[in-house]
């Protein structure tokens, strides 16, 4: 096993091995661009070292040889005295995860090679500034010193001498400032600061590797789901320096706006500067377009190599470079990080440039994207004060009370506060705060900056680079231009889409995307933007794409309406509960209660015209296409009274000896219906063959209802569902009743019904036994809510609030398994069943009508076990529809 590879030896390809940077180092190396020569230690090292407390054994000879192998070609030794090679240590894993994992620079400076850097530099200042930030940062990540020493000691020297700068210390200062901190680190750690270069990268790199355990690592990982185990490679890169003086700098660039997805020039510059200051948006940068007139042969060849970049990745590509002394060199490239809608614009960007295809193009964009543009923005035309403006960092509407700390952010979230952290700018101490924060304002640092790429990241709302708002995070205040100060708990609006900062609450108004899906825009048409042709593209790829059919959760008129404009192809799940509710319920009540058979006729004689009159609109709304109707579900006590303000009304009324024959009727019924797990209960098709004439007269208002639109020419396409069903028996004994029902109907209007009668599948023991429950049901519908919930013996309605997040930080699932289909445990079932169902059935229809046929996740599992069609609430339809294209492209 080979621990250590040439940047010359790997490619893009090899993401898990060598991490994204390494990876990426190695392609552009191969590409011909000029990327300091270097190497990368292998995730697999990190692995062993993390597993077993030490580094692999070959692995010290591999980077020695290599290291030998760089020293010879770049004609000089790690930390020779006279003329010092220097090397950067970086960390690098498969997923990009900005700031949260340590890096050490200008490895191998020492009190002897310092002095061979002030000649080989010809700078005694810079010399002396770069072994001065070793220490700093060696002493902060490597040997664990509180890294606020450092700054203040560099404060004290600075007031020492009246200045305010870095820059205003000179060589002498510096050298003073050195002193200083390697008895910081003496004191601190109480060992010298390590004189011998490979001692010096050695210790850097086992930092390397420990940083990737690190809390902030650790918790930005949860939030990203990147697993735990990949562990990180380093790379070791020569130096080159950005801080040269006026013709040296450093800067970040994308190939297109990260926004926007426009083709141009987009990138921030800092000139004589090290990398880290851009990242950390430390100093304010300038465009990186006045770049041309600073060095306009650097300016160019970056232009080149971003089209180079461009053209070979066919994607967005964002990248880090130093000009040294006017030559430009390659410190890093990535597909980059974009904002919803920049994703949907490029994609189809670049099936126009020919560079990919639709199938590709699907793949470029998520459905949690597609739900991102479907959040509601501000209204434009809302009168509301405008505190400032900075950089569109990332899109958004929120709102929330000013709160100038993590920590402030954090506890008042807790207590269920919306708030926006404001920042003069973030770190990656800020992490917890932003999680916490609706989101996120700074007064400093560009596109680039670590508040912007980390709330791009987690799809916050940000905006940074607000210069005019003046943030005082002591005083816990900031102040706008006209003197308007807010302080904490003030309520402040911001707008990451246009990066507008307001006074207090913005209306919000609903999202282009979500105004073209209600067929209220159209793509194409004067007023539509390009988002909006974006998307209607995509859909039109996913549609032409994807296998698995998309119908709605729907049981009314209005969203059965909803859901065909946004594409549905029938209803998968009507819930006929949801039509017993409001005024009706006192219907049901007549029905639990009745005592005769009289009198429960009546109550069912009563219901039969409301529930058919329902239907006939439902088959209305989606003339042509299939429409599911679940017979009654949820036990009945949930159609009752709730038991303590009933028994209170009881006792009050016989304390005050007033009439309550009623209440007390109700209430032995209430007590009599009481049970201990209600959703194990009577319920389902429990309900149906317990009281009598209820699923018949629900199945007759279905037909009598379908048998009215063929008499009015519609094309009405019932399907009758039984839930909670567990043994082929229950279904026969509804289906013969249902059949009669059916029959009868047909006989008094004459009409031809085909009503296809199918089961949900949610309790183990159907999907066990599937095979024989087939016999009986001429579709399936897995009612994954249940399943769930029966497969795991978690409660659906308590779980979530009491114990998941435990669950969720302990790492036993990293997303709740009623949100995304458990794959191993329920989803198994699921597959084993609809196998089984069609083995006794081949022409069985099958779908999902769980809360898990709208998230992208899962919907990808149900394509993948063969699933005909996916049901969800009507505004996931969109997303179920883009995932659906994007799982078979
Ligand atoms: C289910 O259990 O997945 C389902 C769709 O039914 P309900 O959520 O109504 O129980
Ligand atoms: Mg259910």
């Amino acid at each position: 096993q080979k621990f250590v590879y040439d940047f010359t030896e790997g490619n893009k390809d090899l993401k898990d091995l060598l991490g994204g940077k390494g990876a990426n180092l190695a392609e552009m190396t191969n590409l011909g661009l000029p990327v300091p020569p270097g190497f990368t230690i292998t995730t697999e090292a990190c692995k062993v070292y993390l597993d077993g407390g030490a580094e692999p054994p070959q692995m010290r000879d591999e980077v020695t040889a290599h290291l030998q192998a760089l020293e010879e070609r770049m004609g000089k030794k790690l930390g020779q005295a006279d003329n010092p090679l220097l090397v950067s240590v970086r960390s690098g894993a498969k997923f990009s995860m900005p700031g949260m994992m340590d890096t050490v620079l200008n490895i191998g400076l020492s009190d002897e090679s310092v002095v061979g850097l002030v000649a080989q530099a010809g700078d005694e200042r810079f010399a002396w500034d770069s072994y001065r930030r070793l220490i700093q940062m060696f002493g902060k990540t490597v040997l664990g010193v509180d890294g606020d020493l450092f700054e203040e000691a560099l404060e004290e020297a600075k007031q020492a001498k009246g200045v305010t700068t870095d820059v205003d210390l000179d060589a002498a200062d510096l050298k003073r400032l050195v002193e200083q901190f390697k008895a910081i680190v003496s004191k601190e750690t109480g060992r010298e600061f390590p004189q011998a270069p490979r001692e010096q990268m050695d210790l850097a790199i086992r930092a390397v590797f420990d940083s990737w355990n690190g809390e902030r690592a650790k918790l930005y990982r949860r939030q990203e789901r990147i697993p735990g185990d990949l562990g990180t490679a380093v790379n070791i890169c020569s130096m080159v320096f950005g801080n040269l003086g006026p013709d040296s700098g450093t800067g970040v660039a994308f190939t297109r706006d990260p926004a926007s997805g426009h083709q141009g020039v987009y990138g921030d510059y800092l000139q004589n500067a090290q990398g880290e200051d851009v990242v950390a948006g430390i100093r304010n940068t300038m465009q990186l377009a006045e770049l041309e007139r600073i060095d306009k042969t650097s300016y160019d060849q970056l232009m080149q190599i971003m089209e180079t970049l461009e053209t070979h990745y066919r994607d967005l590509c964002d990248i880090e470079f130093t000009i040294e002394r006017g030559k430009l060199w390659m410190l890093q490239t990535r597909v980059g990080k974009r904002t919803a809608g920049a994703a949907f614009r490029i994609a189809t960007q670049l099936v126009d440039q020919g560079l990919i295809d639709e199938a590709e193009a699907l793949q470029r964009v998520t459905g949690a994207q597609l739900a991102q543009l479907m959040f509601p923005r501000f209204d434009e035309k809302a009168t509301t004060e405008l505190l400032g403006r900075g950089i569109a960092a990332s899109p958004g509407a929120a709102v929330g009370k000013a709160v100038f700390d993590s920590y402030t952010a954090v506890k008042w979230s807790r207590s269920g506060e919306k708030v926006i952290l404001i920042r003069r700018e973030t770190n990656p101490d800020d992490l917890n705060g932003m999680i916490a924060a609706e989101g996120i304002l700074t007064s400093r640092g560009g596109k680039t900056s670590h508040a912007a790429v980390v709330a791009r990241g987690m799809g916050k709302t940000c905006v940074c680079g607000a210069e005019e708002l003046e943030v005082d995070t002591k005083r816990r205040r900031m102040t706008a231009p006209g003197g308007v100060v807010i302080e904490e708990g003030d309520v402040v609006s911001i707008d990451g889409s246009s990066g507008k900062v307001y006074l207090g609450e913005v209306p919000v108004v609903p999202s282009p995307v979500v105004e073209y899906f209600e067929g209220r825009m159209h793509a194409g048409a004067d007023d539509a933007d390009e988002l909006v042709q974006a998307v209607h593209r995509i859909m039109a790829y996913a549609d032409r794409m994807r296998r698995l059919r998309v119908r709605a959760n729907a049981d009314n008129a209005e969203d059965a309406s909803r859901a065909r404009r946004f594409g549905a192809q029938g209803i998968g799940l009507c819930r006929t509960e949801h039509m017993f509710l409001g005024e009706r319920r006192e219907l049901v009540e007549r029905l639990i209660l009745a005592d005769t058979e009289t009198e429960r006729d009546e109550a069912l004689g009563a219901l039969l015209p409301l529930q058919k009159a329902d239907f006939v609109e439902l088959f209305e709304a989606m003339d042509g296409l299939p429409v599911t109707v679940r017979l009654l579900d949820p036990p009945l006590h949930e159609f009752l009274p709730d038991i303590t303000e009933l028994s209170v009304r009881v006792a009050l009324a016989e304390a005050r000896q007033e009439a309550h024959e009623n209440d007390l009727r109700l209430l032995q019924a209430v007590h009599k219906l009481h049970e201990q797990n209600p959703m194990l209960g009577l319920r389902g098709v429990r309900l149906g063959l317990v009281i009598p004439g209820l699923f018949a007269m629900q199945v007759r208002a279905i037909a009598e209802a379908a048998a009215e639109r063929l008499e009015a020419k519609g094309d009405p396409r019932a399907e009758i569902m039984i839930p909670l069903v567990g043994t082929v028996q229950e279904l026969e004994i509804v289906r013969e009743e249902a059949e009669r029902v059916i029959a009868d109907v047909e006989a008094a209007t004459g009409a031809d019904l085909k009503l296809p009668l199918g089961t949900m599948i949610e309790l183990p023991r159907a999907a066990l036994t599937a095979g024989q429950i087939a016999e009986a049901a001429e579709f399936f519908s897995f009612g994954t809510n249940d399943l769930t919930q029966t497969v795991w013996g978690f409660s659906r309605d308590d779980v979530e609030a009491s114990f998941f997040t435990a669950y969720l930080e302990k790492g036993i699932f990293g997303v709740s398994p009623f949100e995304t289909i458990d794959k191993d445990g329920v989803g198994s079932l699921v597959r084993a069943a609809a196998e089984a169902g069609r083995r006794t059935r081949p022409d069985l229809k099958l779908g999902v009508c769980g809360e898990h046929g709208g998230d992208p996740e899962s919907v990808h599992f149900f394509h993948e076990v063969g699933l005909d069609y996916v049901s969800c609430s009507p505004f996931r339809i969109p997303v179920a529809r883009l995932e659906a294209g994007r799982a078979a492209a």
